[in-house]
């Protein structure tokens, strides 16, 4: 609802004295206290793919912001840095949707260790978007859709260790599939009662 068309999209890169800043649509994957009192968000943004940018508590940038990028909203969000490979500074963010669906944020926390950084992808961005709006109607298939964006295609995968075809998991860690033994003899679960 209300979300513009791709040919109506909000966004711009703008380039001013080295600073490159982008005003574009984000699903915020996660957000994690970095130094004092600062947050660093993970976004998926539709202009630059998965970036971390920075909100600083200093100039109560942070305190205006919080609101606009618990992880689960979809927001409006200017980003600026000062060079290419630079770090990211929040500078404005406006919600637009939340979800509160424990499976939608457990499927985005997912995507945020599974999806690299900076890589633009529309199908991706329209995917983690509908988490938010449209919320999870079967967990299992929104994660094997997401390694499927993703480039990871479980119906194709074989086991990282052994080969074999039985796949039971993926190890966002190692980027890799593992096969229900394999997965026991790597994880070696201390057995309880
Ligand atoms: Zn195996």
């Amino acid at each position: 609802m209300g979300f513009p068309r791709p040919q109506k999209r909000p966004f711009q890169a703008c380039y001013n004295q080295g600073v490159t800043e982008h005003f574009t649509w984000g699903v915020v994957l996660q957000k994690e206290p970095v130094g004092e009192a600062d947050n660093e968000y993970s976004v998926f943004t539709w202009d630059v793919g998965k970036i971390r940018a920075r909100a600083t508590s200093s100039r109560k940038i942070l305190s205006r912001l919080a609101g606009h990028l618990e992880p689960g909203t979809l927001s409006l969000v200017r980003i600026a840095r000062k060079n290419e490979e630079g770090r990211f500074r929040m500078a404005e963010a406006l919600s637009e949707e939340k979800t509160k669906s424990a499976s939608a944020l457990r499927v985005l926390s997912f995507a945020e260790s599974l999806i690299p950084l900076e890589q633009p992808d529309i199908n991706m961005f329209a995917f983690l978007r509908s988490l938010v709006t449209e919320g999870v109607v079967s967990e299992a298939k929104s994660y094997a859709k997401l390694l499927k964006l993703a480039g990871f295609d479980p119906e194709e995968a074989k086991c990282g260790i052994c080969g074999g075809n039985e796949i039971a998991y993926f190890s966002p860690q190692d980027i890799m599939f593992l096969c229900a033994p394999c997965l026991r003899k790597r994880t070696s679960l201390p057995k309880s009662g």
